[in-house]
């Protein structure tokens, strides 16, 4: 008998590579970068040049754009779209699924002479018009108006979708509701990072910074993934179906030894990672590193930062392009946060900070007078991240998510900073006013000599914290690695927004326009919320028994699940605060709250039946014949006078009989009466189909690990993850 887990296995084990290898001598990297990418040079290069300035212009004052410009960047980016191939165009957008969407137009009009010809107008690049009823709204969008209409951003350069058959131009676009509400991801985006540019060109004026120009969120993603052989994949219904394995016993090995962190990588995966970067490289995404992560088949790939916007619409192209080159490589990408229990999951570290012309604001500067106005941001940054620590919580809750925070594994979902050592005790002098140590030799005086220089590059590195300041920025670890990065930096931006106002707002009062005011009136704004804030600062191992109850005394709130999270999203505080800073309108944000809940839900409906399903077609089964055939034996042998021994199938026995029950529950617990209320239905979910699915899971995974190997026909974890 040849199971589909054998067949999987000499299917892996004879795997040949496809593909001839890429000619990576004749073309050098440099020559690829951007080779696909509508960038400024390209338009400088072909525009005429009044209007390139026009369109420089008003992207500058991020003004509507002139119908005749329109046609003009419109003519180009055809013509140099023809050139690479293109036979069609595409508005990508990012909807509230977290997912790309593209909607493919073609370029050619029939003439009506029986001819075509090639039209692209002002128009279409401005504006197209995707049907929106087919994606989530959460009640904007009203039935009879199912219309939502795309909007070029030019502020993320057109680029061209390569495939072996024909390429097509795409244009990044932002995806709104006719009644003007935003139904994506990129909307609020640009909402948030034009809110935090105004509140922190206000503090940069008070610093004596005159026409900064603006301010951008900065960020650069480090993305976690696992690569597995397509045959395993195609061999478990739930990595299929659901992204993760819903069942498998822990292997002999899994990451015990920890001698897969930047280990060799593979030769195929190596290969498949060479072909991503090449793609991502024409994308004109700047790829940079590479490594072998701790879980066994796990990964990581970042990108040298960008500004947010263009980071994020870049990361999603990261997703796609690994997705679509693993499986010319015979494997599947993973993104799901995390595929295999026991071992580490997957997470997307998203380095965060502010960056203008007068530099990194997040980086510690050389004189006092630039320290204090480092300290400043970074005194913005801990009061908002400890206000709002419940939003944070929430822009990465998700059912995957659920598995990492707050469970077994790295971060906690207890939302705390890191500083380091030094700063941490720069931010304790300014709250007691004292000095602790001899570092200042006396009272710690921002913007004088007398405060210690401050770290160029944090020394320790804390991996348990899930908001940690590395030198220069912040990194944000609690984002999942198959989410957007959108919504988290949308909720950065938003809140450090707030306290950037509440800063610059409180300088401005102090100083009335006197700048020998500015030094007292910063050492008073920083006391203040070192006071106030020190609670969200912890320097130790967020894993810790200690952390949670010392956490807890600090009033740190602490949201297990996504169902514990998601109310945070519209108290009236978080309503107030998005709506102050133009992000998000009341009824936006309560329809991604409507969103997210009932995509929780769905999730688990989904993996619930995946799990009965396997349950009832493939583990009970594979139980019950080896059941018949230990009887079998035991009969026979009793046939022949000998006194079989039953140890094996009274353990099998029990272990099926409780199975069966197990599926009972977990099939009753599916089918409940629906609630009416989203948040009773998602509760239901978490509190008992989720219960229902791990009970089935604990008896699954013994039978696993009693039953003839040739009965079993899942491919199991000690197989997916080191049959390479
Ligand atoms: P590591 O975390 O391993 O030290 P790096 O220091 O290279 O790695 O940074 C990790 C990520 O942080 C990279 O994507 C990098 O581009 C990004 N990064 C560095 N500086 C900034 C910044 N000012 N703003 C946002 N991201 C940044
Ligand atoms: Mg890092």
């Amino acid at each position: 008998m040849s199971t589909a887990r054998q067949a999987a296995i000499a299917a892996v084990t004879n795997y040949k590579t496809n593909g001839a290898a890429l000619n990576f001598k004749e073309t050098p990297t440099s020559e690829l970068f951007s080779a696909n990418v509508f960038t400024d040079k390209v338009m400088k290069d072909r525009l005429p040049k009044p209007v390139y300035k026009a369109l420089q212009a008003t992207l500058k004052k991020a003004a509507p754009l002139d119908h005749t410009v329109a046609d003009a960047v419109a003519l180009a980016m055809k013509d140099w779209a023809i050139e690479k191939g293109a036979t069609h165009f595409a508005h990508v957008f990012y909807p509230l699924t977290g997912l790309t969407a593209e909607k493919h137009d073609s370029f050619l009009a029939p003439t009506g002479d029986g001819g075509a010809i090639a039209e692209f107008s002002g128009k279409e690049l401005i504006q197209g018009e995707p049907d929106a009823s087919s994606f989530p709204s959460g009640g904007i969008r009203a039935t009879f108006e199912a219309r939502g209409y795309t909007a070029w951003d030019p502020t993320s350069p057109a680029y061209i979708l390569e495939n072996p058959n024909g390429t097509t131009l795409c244009i990044p676009t932002a995806f709104c509701s006719w009644t003007g509400e935003a139904l994506d991801k990129k909307t609020p985006l640009l909402r948030s990072m034009q809110a935090v540019s105004k509140q922190a060109q206000r503090v940069l004026k008070l610093f004596g910074h005159k026409d900064v120009g603006p301010v951008y969120a900065t960020a650069g993603p480090e993305q976690e993934y696992f690569l597995i052989d397509r045959n395993f994949y195609f061999a478990r219904p739930d990595l299929v179906t659901c992204g993760r394995t819903l069942y498998g016993a822990k292997p002999p090995k899994g990451q015990e030894f920890e001698d897969q962190y930047f280990g060799q990588i593979p030769e195929r995966v190596l290969a498949c990672m060479l072909e991503s970067e090449r793609e991502l490289y024409k994308l004109g995404v700047p790829v940079k590193t590479r490594h072998n992560e701790v879980a066994p088949a796990q990964y990581e790939i970042a990108p040298i930062y960008e500004n947010a916007n263009l980071a994020t619409d870049h990361q999603q192209m990261i997703m796609q392009v690994l997705q679509r080159v693993a499986q010319k490589y015979g494997m599947v990408c993973l993104l799901h946060e995390k595929p295999f229990a026991g071992i580490n999951g997957s997470g997307k570290h998203v380095n965060w900070s502010l960056g203008c012309s007068v530099g990194n604001l997040l980086e510690p500067g050389e004189s006092p007078h630039e320290n204090a106005q480092f300290l400043v941001f970074c005194a913005a940054v801990i009061r908002a991240v400890h206000k709002y620590s419940e939003l944070l919580r929430v822009a990465v809750a998700t059912s995957g998510n659920d598995h990492r925070l707050g469970a077994n594994e790295a971060p906690p979902a207890i939302i705390s900073i890191f500083l380091g050592e030094q700063l941490a005790d720069v931010f304790t002098q300014l709250e007691t006013g004292k000095a602790t140590s001899s570092k200042a030799g006396g009272e710690l005086k921002v913007g004088v000599d007398t405060l210690p220089p401050l770290p160029k590059h944090a020394g320790d590195r804390n991996r348990t914290s899930p908001f940690a300041f590395t030198g220069n920025k912040f990194e944000f670890r609690a984002v999942g690695s198959s989410q957007s990065i959108a919504g988290p930096l949308v909720v950065l931006n938003t809140i450090v927004a707030e306290s950037l106002d509440f800063v610059a707002t409180k300088l401005e009062k102090a100083t009335g326009g006197d700048a020998s005011k500015l030094n007292a009136a910063v050492q008073a704004v920083l006391s203040e919320i070192a006071k106030e804030h020190k609670a969200i600062i912890f320097n130790g191992n967020g894993y810790s028994a200690e952390w949670h109850a010392e956490a807890e005394k600090r009033g740190l709130p602490n949201l297990r699940n996504t169902v514990a999270s998601m109310p945070s999203l519209v108290k009236p505080d978080s309503i107030a605060l998005f709506e102050k800073y133009g992000v998000l309108s009341e009824r936006e944000v309560r329809s991604r709250y409507e969103i997210y809940l009932e995509r929780y839900c769905k999730d688990i409906n989904t993996e619930a039946l995946c799990a009965l399903a396997m349950a009832k077609t493939m583990i009970l089964p594979a139980g019950y014949r080896y059941q018949g055939e230990l009887a079998q034996i035991a009969s026979s042998l009793k046939a022949v006078g000998k006194t079989p021994h039953m140890g094996t199938l009274d353990t099998l026995t029990s272990l099926v009989s409780k199975l069966e029950d197990k599926i009972a529950e977990l099939d009753a617990a599916i089918n409940h009466k629906g609630a009416h209320d989203l948040m009773a239905e998602a509760r239901h979910f978490h509190d008992e189909v989720v219960p229902a699915m791990l009970a089935v899971r604990e008896i699954a995974d013994q039978l696993e690990s009693i039953c003839a190997d040739d009965i079993w026909s899942l491919p199991t974890y000690r197989e997916i993850l080191f049959i390479k």
